[in-house]
């Protein structure tokens, strides 16, 4: 249910997460645990309408506690429980429930408590009884690894859990104490993902795909380069074909750009076409590193498909592994068509593989000229009976030009594996001068 939020989900229960700490709003500490709270519901099909982050102040939690409870049906909190002047979440929690007594203590946690010290052999100093009361009406949830109890209350319509900060703490008590109180419909999400060309221009590619009241509900995310479609219905047979169907759409509205699907890497999808063809990989890289090469041994299983490669950043080195002619280097520079060709088809015939790609390029932030600027970087691509060369301009830092080249390097050997339209498919980073 929905209590009046704007949300977009309409099914299942409404949830908001709070998270209290000063260390959170200062940027001392990253709120993980909403992070990993909102990954948790999802898992149980409710998708979280509202992440909150306050002060370590009572009328702040309070009424964020009381706004939250009038849109949600369910809260998550967290920070606030410990036994020291600035854990304010007990108090907060009285006021946001309109009871007028002060708190009271709970007799199982005050036993809790007393014998997490007595096994530890240590004396209870007296701030931390406080951590055994609760307000009337509430109840109290036991905590193994840590002195802070949770406490459980209803605000109005709303259930509110609120747990420690600790996440080792949190985690197992949300799972053993909170989770049981979730609907069990598993909202299934999904991703496709895609290299080589901008997130609005796919977006537009997806047109009423991505409208706002469908379901499964389409939405993009970029990352890495990496544009992604994220896709999430709540599961049952019948929406689990139409998120196939969704999934496969958007494949083919995107195609040859989409690679893979959820845990797929651009390499890994690479790997699958080679093992299907029984051929091979190498790489030449000069302004990448071996960048490529990572992203490619990253790819448990790779040996199968990727032979090795040659880090040829010095021209000696383009010469005396690939064999790269020393007139094409002085005459085009090691940045050029010609140069990147020969370290493909060099590499090719050094390891003795089907397919090679290269990479030169500037990676900068120095060594760009006019006529070579900083981003500029050509990569080679060999393969059998198929030689081609594209030219790119990538903008941004030095780590991302070179991150953008292996990516684009590993991609264009699979286009050029799935055939001449593939091939002819433009990135976002053409040259187009
Ligand atoms: P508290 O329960 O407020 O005393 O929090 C104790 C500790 O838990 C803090 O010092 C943080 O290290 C950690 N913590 C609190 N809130 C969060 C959060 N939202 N995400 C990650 N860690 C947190
Ligand atoms: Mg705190």
């Amino acid at each position: 249910m929905d209590r009046g939020s704007s949300g977009t989900t309409k099914i299942g229960v409404s949830a908001a997460i709070l998270s209290v700490g000063d260390e959170l709003m200062l940027g001392q500490t990253q709120d993980t645990n909403a992070k990993w709270l909102a990954s948790r519901f999802a898992t149980h099909g409710v998708l979280v309408g509202e992440i909150r982050v306050v002060l370590d102040d009572v009328v702040a939690t309070e009424s964020a506690m009381r706004e939250l409870a009038a849109r949600y049906d369910i809260i998550v909190m967290t920070g606030g429980l410990g036994p020291t002047e600035d854990d304010l979440t007990r108090e907060a929690l009285r006021r946001a429930m309109d009871v007028s007594e002060p708190l009271e203590v709970d007799p199982q946690a005050l036993a809790d408590l007393d014998r997490w010290f007595l096994d530890r052999g240590r004396p209870m100093t007296v701030n931390n009884k406080v951590q055994a009361l609760r307000p009337k009406g509430a109840s109290c949830l036991k905590n193994i690894l840590g002195t802070a109890p949770g406490l459980f209350a209803n605000i109005g319509a709303a259930r509110i859990w609120c747990l420690p900060g600790p996440p080792r703490e949190m985690e197992p008590m949300f799972d053993a104490q909170v989770a049981v109180h979730l609907p069990t419909v598993a909202m299934s999400t999904a991703a496709v993902h895609s290299f080589g060309q901008g997130e609005s221009f796919l977006a537009q590619q997806l047109g009423s795909l991505m409208l706002r009241d469908r379901n499964p509900l389409i939405g993009t995310t970029a990352s890495g380069s990496i544009v992604s479609a994220r896709i999430r219905g709540v599961q049952d047979a019948a929406k689990a074909e139409s998120m196939e169907r969704a999934m496969q759409e958007i494949e083919k509205l995107w195609a040859p750009y989409a690679y893979g699907r959820d845990q797929e890497t651009l390499a890994g999808a690479l790997g699958k076409l080679l093992i299907s063809r029984s051929e091979r990989l190498s790489l030449a890289e000069s302004c990448t590193g071996g960048l490529a090469g990572s992203l490619v041994t990253a790819q448990s299983g790779s040996s199968e498909w990727f032979a090795g490669g040659a880090i040829t950043y010095a021209n000696v080195a383009k010469m005396d592994l690939l064999h790269v002619p020393h007139d094409l280097l002085s005459q085009h520079g090691a940045v050029s068509a010609p140069v990147a060709l020969a370290m493909a088809r060099g590499c090719a015939a050094l390891l003795k593989t089907e397919w090679a790609a290269s990479i030169t390029g500037i990676a900068g932030p120095n060594g760009g000229s006019e006529s070579k600027p900083v981003g500029e970087v050509f990569i080679g691509i060999c393969g059998p009976r198929f030689e081609a060369v594209r030219r790119f301009h990538y903008p941004g830092d030095r780590a991302s030009i070179r991150d953008r080249s292996a990516k684009t390097a590993l991609a264009l050997v699979r286009f050029a594996i799935l055939g001449k339209d593939a091939f002819a498919a433009p990135f976002i980073w053409e040259w187009s001068k």
